[in-house]
């Protein structure tokens, strides 16, 4: 008799790169560790700054979104259905937004298990004399080999945990020394420490000795178990944090079937199941967009044909899209989402891309984003764009930020008008 209980296999989840308790637009997190080591300054991994700071996408119409160290974000639905299917496996902690200080209705939700994953080393790199962490990370050898590994590794029924290693892009020290290095190359001046690291740490020091190492986007990755990615797939929780594409072969087995549809019942009986509606009312938005349309209008405009193009393309464009054409024109943004530095253009309805972001032309997008048919509206100039999503054929659609590195569709608003607010808010 096989008396061994069944495997529980996992997925690692992953999500952009820009995370909505980042600082700026540099990967740092918004809520500094405190030193654990004095000497090397390795943080506290496990601590948790409060109150919590969020610095972007507080108004995101996601469910869920990573963060920093392994941790991820939750709205109330999210944070309700993990109580009931995996309780105990999360701490919550309340957030607030940074520029305005008031409380938000995401939880930052921190994984209590926290397992040494196969796969990952730290040898052939300094380390500290004091608490013996490495420099930079734990890597792996070959990536092939690590994935592999993982998709074997048994987490014995733990269903949400972070890995025990992490990782980082190299130390703020170094990163200082070869800026510098660079500028002296091309006979630019040398740049201070504090004009080097303000921007990404501010208030950070410079280092008094050569072991100072302030490892830079510290990372540690975030598992669940395959029974529960499903779950909250088929629960329809909207979310940002998605299965890690090494892990898209991984299949729930029979037993995990059981758990999935027992669990699924169980958040049926308390209508925690299926699609939410926007909760954005509906009359403050419209409210302020007409506002906005009116401080923005300016004289002169061209009168834009919407019915030529929308009669080619057989779609009809959001109502709001039009009326914010025929007042104000095209019109660009700074510092959409807190990307200093960064323009974003609404554009007139020829230089709309019918072609490339319709469903079906994105490869590797997956469940709820490979359904979106989008029609590219807003260009980044980092290169990343904005779409309506045409598939509902109704007046007004839902808008996706189309990340081009990470190529991936994120839910950004409800409805145009909404998007503009984001834009303009910079959040
Ligand atoms: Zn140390």
């Amino acid at each position: 008799m096989n008396t061994k209980s069944p495997k529980t296999c996992c997925v690692e989840m992953v999500g952009p790169d820009v995370q909505m308790d980042q600082h700026g637009s540099s990967y740092d997190p918004a809520n500094r560790l405190p030193a654990k080591c004095q000497h090397c300054s390795f943080p506290y991994l496990d601590f948790v700054p409060q109150p919590y700071l969020l610095t972007k996408g507080v108004v995101s119409p996601s469910e869920m979104s990573p963060a920093q160290m392994g941790n991820f974000l939750v709205r109330k639905r999210a944070r309700q259905i993990f109580e009931i299917v995996v309780p105990q496996a999360c701490a919550f902690y309340p957030t607030i937004e940074k520029k305005t200080k008031k409380p938000t209705d995401w939880s930052l939700a921190v994984p209590k298990a926290i397992l040494a994953m196969p796969g990952r080393k730290a040898d052939k790199q300094p380390s500290c004399p004091k608490c013996h962490e490495p420099k930079s990370g734990y890597a792996f050898e070959d990536h092939a080999r690590y994935i592999a590994q993982l998709r074997q590794f048994d987490s014995q029924r733990v269903d949400v945990f972070k890995s025990q290693d992490w990782d980082s892009s190299g130390t703020a020290e170094d990163d200082f020394v070869s800026v510098n290095r660079e500028r002296k190359k091309s006979g630019m001046p040398p740049q201070s420490w504090k004009e080097h690291i303000q921007w990404a740490i501010p208030g950070l020091e410079p280092p008094t000795h050569p072991q100072r190492w302030t490892r830079r986007h510290l990372s540690r990755n975030l598992f669940f178990s395959i029974r529960l990615e499903q779950l909250l797939k088929r629960a329809k929780v909207k979310g940002q944090l998605v299965r890690s594409y090494a892990f898209k072969e991984v299949q729930p087995s029979s037993e995990d079937e059981k758990w999935i549809e027992e669990k699924l019942r169980l958040l049926a009986d308390k209508g925690l199941t299926g699609a939410v509606k926007p909760t954005q009312k509906a009359g403050g938005i419209q409210s302020w967009f007409q506002q906005f349309l009116k401080r923005n209008a300016t004289t002169g405009q061209k009168s834009v044909r919407f019915a030529a193009v929308e009669q080619k393309q057989s779609i009809t464009l959001p109502q709001a899209y039009k009326d914010f054409i025929s007042a104000v024109g095209s019109k660009s943004f700074a510092d959409v989402c807190g990307m200093e530095g960064s323009t974003t253009t609404v554009l007139l309805p020829h230089r709309l891309d019918f072609k490339n972001y319709r469903r079906g032309m994105m490869p590797y997008l997956e469940g709820e984003q490979a359904e979106v048919d989008g029609v590219m509206f807003a260009e980044i100039d980092s290169g990343d764009c904005f779409v309506f999503d045409v598939s509902a054929k109704a007046s007004d659609c839902s808008i996706y930020w189309y990340r081009h590195e990470e190529n991936d569709l994120e839910p950004f608003a409800a409805n145009f008008a909404e998007c503009i607010k984001r834009f303009v808010q910079k959040n």
